[in-house]
């Protein structure tokens, strides 16, 4: 493994962002920490000050080698249990983070789209030294804390992750139409519809194992296995706002208690379009499978089409399947229509909701490439999940182009409200000392 030491800023480096990165994280130099709190252990305020102590808030990358920012924090003594214990490190620190706040966010955030190897890398360039494995810690406890705070319960154990908790603090959708009726009035929403989808992320070594087995079955005379291990990451979505609304992330097959627990967070959606996994039934309502999953059944069942394929008419079956698409399509919008009005444009003739879970799986191809490496440990690839989702559904490009998500322009999230512990502490506004005054421009 690289010794930090070693470490350079390196070509790609660029000065601006390394001064200013180094500017901003001197100024916590020395900063004292002094707010006190009961005792831990024995929650009584029986106490007197005691010393002050250094702990490390950044660390910088320089020409003179590792630059460590440090901060101090004042130490009680507790009379009652005789004991020392430290002031309030709230204001800068996360619980069982080593560096400080703004490192964290930052890692998390550049960890919502690169593994925590290229995060590394990236804060390198910047002059910012954390190491990979510190990076996949904080992921963990991001999934964690999301988990406590945003998670579907059942038995105790957290099935699925509420992310339209986290992104507008209300539980379901039919709480976000109450809530932000305003907002979905002025975009000419009047009912949402939802997509529920799981994928397949292969966990990490999963290939290699499975040609090794493979080989085995071979030299035994058995059939082949034919998928590699993975991961199960379910997906709950809003395609009008671009919006994931829940995810699971989970080492277990699909089973209707984890379709349940997806889909809470979609209840009051006008309806929701699912695959044809038999998981969903009874869990959605007003589930509308998706048509081309329909397609797909009905053609399995098809004689017209097993003639065709049989006598090798690719072109014939392909313009028969597209017309059974096309006749599918016209009497599925024709119900639809009936059924959820608002979804019909009058001036365009056309049917605006989801039939079908493509909108989803833009989305959930998305996910894959923002996990970028297959992980081994579910509880990293959940973090990561959790965070390529929000990064996802809070963008401001998509398609090419400039486009300010509705969670990024209505929504109140910000990673203070995870892994603050949901204290309800404020958001620190003035975490870092007075900057220096600015010297006015000379004209
Ligand atoms: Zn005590």
């Amino acid at each position: 493994m690289q010794e930090p030491n070693d470490k350079e800023i390196g070509s790609f480096g660029n000065d601006l962002l390394v001064d200013a990165v180094r500017m901003k994280l001197r100024w916590y130099q020395g900063t004292r920490l002094r707010q006190s709190r009961p005792c831990p252990e024995c929650k009584e305020e029986n106490y007197r000050k005691h010393d002050f102590e250094d702990r490390i808030f950044a660390i910088l990358i320089t020409e003179d080698g590792l630059e460590e920012i440090t901060v101090e924090y004042r130490r009680f003594w507790c009379k009652t249990c005789q004991r020392t214990f430290s002031a309030d490190l709230s204001r800068l620190f996360y619980d069982e983070c080593m560096y400080g706040k703004p490192i964290v966010n930052l890692c998390l955030q550049l960890a919502s789209r690169m593994s925590p190897t290229e995060v590394e890398r990236d804060l390198q360039q910047v002059g910012i030294q954390v190491d990979k494995d510190t990076v996949r810690r904080y992921v963990e406890l991001f999934g964690e804390n999301f988990a406590e705070q945003h998670g579907i319960t059942v038995a105790e154990e957290s099935l699925s992750q509420n992310v339209l908790a986290a992104l507008f603090d209300v539980g379901t959708v039919e709480e976000l139409k109450d809530e932000y009726a305003e907002e979905l009035a002025e975009e000419g929403i009047d009912e949402l519809a939802g997509c529920a989808d799981e994928t397949y992320p292969v966990k990490k070594g999963a290939k290699k194992e499975l040609y090794e087995e493979n080989m085995e079955r071979k030299q035994e005379g058995e059939e082949p296995r034919k998928h590699p291990d993975s991961f199960m990451v379910g997906c709950g979505y809003l395609p009008q706002l671009d919006c994931y609304a829940s995810v699971q992330c989970r080492q277990t097959a699909f089973a209707s208690v984890l379709a349940n627990a997806l889909g809470l967070p979609l209840s009051g959606v006008a309806y929701c379009v699912t695959d044809d996994e038999d998981c969903y039934n009874g869990t959605f309502e007003g589930r509308v499978k998706c048509l081309f999953y329909r397609l797909r059944s009905r053609a399995r069942g098809d004689e017209r089409v097993e003639q065709l394929a049989e006598e090798g008419k690719h072109e014939e079956l392909a313009e028969y399947l597209e017309k059974a698409y096309a006749d599918l399509y016209e009497q599925e919008i024709e119900t639809l229509k009936a059924e959820y009005p608002s979804f019909w444009d009058e001036e365009r003739e056309e049917f605006t909701g989801p039939v079908t879970t493509n909108a989803i799986e833009g989305g959930n191809w998305r996910l894959k490439r923002k996990l970028r490496v297959p992980y081994r440990r579910a509880d990293t690839a959940r973090g990561r999940v959790l965070l390529g989702a929000l990064n996802d559904s809070l963008a401001v490009y998509r398609n090419g182009r400039p486009a300010a998500s509705f969670a990024h322009r209505h929504g109140s999230f910000s990673f203070q409200q995870i892994m603050g512990g949901g204290s309800g502490q404020p958001p620190d506004q003035n975490i870092h000392p007075p900057m220096p005054p600015v010297r006015s421009a000379v004209s």
